[in-house]
């Protein structure tokens, strides 16, 4: 059932590659599976996916249990730090990373369990009072403070753009995430890449994708829409 919705993604993504010259592998598609029931993750997880973004704790942690263990686990929302000990082990990639405090709380528990923990920095390109990330001009000194804690690494910049109708209206939103990325790349900081861009939902992926998203998060284009909160 979800196999035409998933391969329509995949040919969207391979289209807007080819349109602007990039090639297929540098583009890393995660499959935004939040409210959705395991079922329909094993049914993308069939179709070859394995990479899968969800954006609660206790959700994540859920379906990593009932899930095989090949799967690349992005946490994707807003991170309490009281809850980071339970997902900084199991994750690939921590997007939603946009203050010290939290960056420390990570840095710590990562410790704890022997690993390093692989993070975005969340940018509020569009500075926007609804959603959480810094701003522009505070990123690069987020970063720069990040790299000297232990036990995390930062890969790069992440973006929610705000919901427009026309995708095009995000494309300055993208255009600046790009170039912040290629500053602060620019600063040669230990310990920080900034290899990963991810930006692009739904609605705005192929635009992202011609503005140099390497990762994008797409739910309802896979899974169709979300229902919130009917049964409680
Ligand atoms: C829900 C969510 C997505 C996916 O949104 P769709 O519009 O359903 O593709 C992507 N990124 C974040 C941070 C989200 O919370």
């Amino acid at each position: 059932m979800l196999q035409n919705q998933y391969e329509e993604v995949q040919q969207r993504i391979e289209a807007a590659c080819r349109r602007c010259g990039r090639d297929r592998s540098e583009v890393t598609l995660v499959a935004v599976s939040k409210t959705k029931p395991v079922e329909m993750l094993e049914e993308v997880y069939g179709l070859g996916e394995r990479n899968f973004g969800e954006n609660k704790v206790q959700e994540l942690t859920g379906k990593y249990e009932a899930m095989p263990k090949d799967i690349h686990w992005h946490m994707i929302g807003h991170l309490q730090r009281n809850k980071v000990k339970y997902i900084v082990d199991k994750v690939e990639l921590i997007h939603s990373v946009d203050s010290l405090r939290l960056a420390r709380t990570i840095s710590e528990e990562a410790g704890k369990h022997g690993c390093t923990a692989h993070i975005l920095l969340e940018v509020n390109v569009a500075e926007e009072e609804s959603k959480f990330g810094v701003t522009v001009e505070e990123a690069p000194k987020l970063a720069e403070e990040i790299s000297l804690l232990p036990n995390i690494q930062i890969e790069g910049l992440m973006t929610i753009a705000p919901f427009v109708e026309n995708p095009e209206e995000n494309r300055p939103v993208f255009k600046k995430l790009k170039k912040l990325s290629v500053d602060i790349a620019d600063k040669n900081i230990n310990n920080v890449t900034m290899a990963v861009l991810s930006m692009g939902m739904t609605n705005d992926y192929e635009v992202a994708i011609e503005e140099g998203a390497t990762m994008v998060r797409v739910g309802t284009a896979i899974f169709g829409a979300r229902n919130y909160g009917i049964t409680n």
